[in-house]
């Protein structure tokens, strides 16, 4: 996908900076360094030589939530872990996004029981939902690619603010 399919038909010098800021962005996620369960070995895969994410500057994982601009959700989400999961994801800079790795992540898997919350959709706004358990590293690329043609539309995340307005009307965090 080239920069004309990410600017508005008037051309490059009527375009957003907004746009401009999209179109780079899409090349550069900083992903978080936020493993929960058994999925973070995919993750960790994802990354690595064989799959190589770095081909789509895609694997530059970060310890500090104030450098990341992705959470990557891999794994199931404890009772115990979704308050930190959320502080976490509160700690990173506008504009963010969230992928939800995996079905525990998506909807709590095969984990209905009250130890685990039932996607991490109730915590954090989700961009993309990756299925399978657990999705192998190319399917994290598909996701990857997927969430690109989300920060293409919407680059500084306009439509998250009311996702998250209604995730704190709901109160679902103790
Ligand atoms: Fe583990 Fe499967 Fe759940 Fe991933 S989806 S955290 S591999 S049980």
């Amino acid at each position: 996908m080239g920069i004309e399919d990410a600017l508005p038909e008037e051309g490059i010098l009527t375009t957003t900076v907004e746009a401009v800021a999209g179109w780079m962005r899409r090349t550069s996620f900083w992903p978080a360094t936020f493993g929960l369960a058994c999925c973070a070995i995919e993750m960790m895969t994802y990354g690595a030589p064989r799959f190589d994410a770095g081909r789509w500057g895609q694997e530059v994982f970060r310890a500090s939530p104030r450098q990341a601009d992705l959470m990557i959700i891999s794994g199931r989400v404890s009772q115990k872990m979704a308050p930190v999961m959320r502080q976490v994801y509160d700690q990173m800079p506008n504009p963010k996004w969230v992928m939800a790795m995996g079905v525990c992540a998506s909807a709590g898997g095969m984990f209905n029981n009250y130890a685990i919350v039932q996607g991490g959709d109730h915590i954090v706004p989700v961009d993309v939902y990756v299925p399978g358990c657990p999705p192998r590293p190319d399917m994290l690329i598909d996701g990857m690619f997927k969430l690109r043609e989300i920060v293409l539309k919407d680059p500084m995340g306009a439509h998250r603010a009311k996702v998250l307005g209604d995730l704190e009307e709901l109160a679902l965090i103790a």
